[in-house]
């Protein structure tokens, strides 16, 4: 058995750079993605303010569309879109065979 005090140890669980969570892209952890139907899309920007992960893109000062490498396909976005055009699809569809 190991005498090494707490000093000893390697540090863990910190976060020395700010603004890192740029780098961390959490749309791997998607199950549901949100798809815009731009023909209701008012740009209200609701969903802008309300997405727990900035994961909205804006084009031209307008709802551009999800980036999808930090979308974690919460929902959220759908809830709240007042005119309802965001649904939430499957991110796949089952391979035929699996279970
Ligand atoms: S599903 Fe959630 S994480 Fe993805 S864009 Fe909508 S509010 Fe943001
Ligand atoms: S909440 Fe709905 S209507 Fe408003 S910008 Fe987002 S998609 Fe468009």
């Amino acid at each position: 058995m190991s005498n090494e005090g707490w000093k000893d140890l390697a540090p863990g669980g910190l976060i020395q750079d700010a603004g890192n969570s740029a780098e961390y892209e959490t749309g791997g952890w998607r199950a549901l993605r949100p798809i815009t139907d731009m023909d209701k899309c008012t740009d209200c920007m609701l969903c802008h303010i309300y997405c727990p992960d900035s994961a909205m893109l804006l084009k031209d000062g307008k709802h551009g569309g999800v980036d999808l490498r930090y979308c974690k396909g919460c929902g959220i976005c759908a809830q709240i879109c007042p005119p309802k055009a965001i649904t939430m699809v499957m991110e796949a569809e089952p391979k035929e065979g699996a279970k």
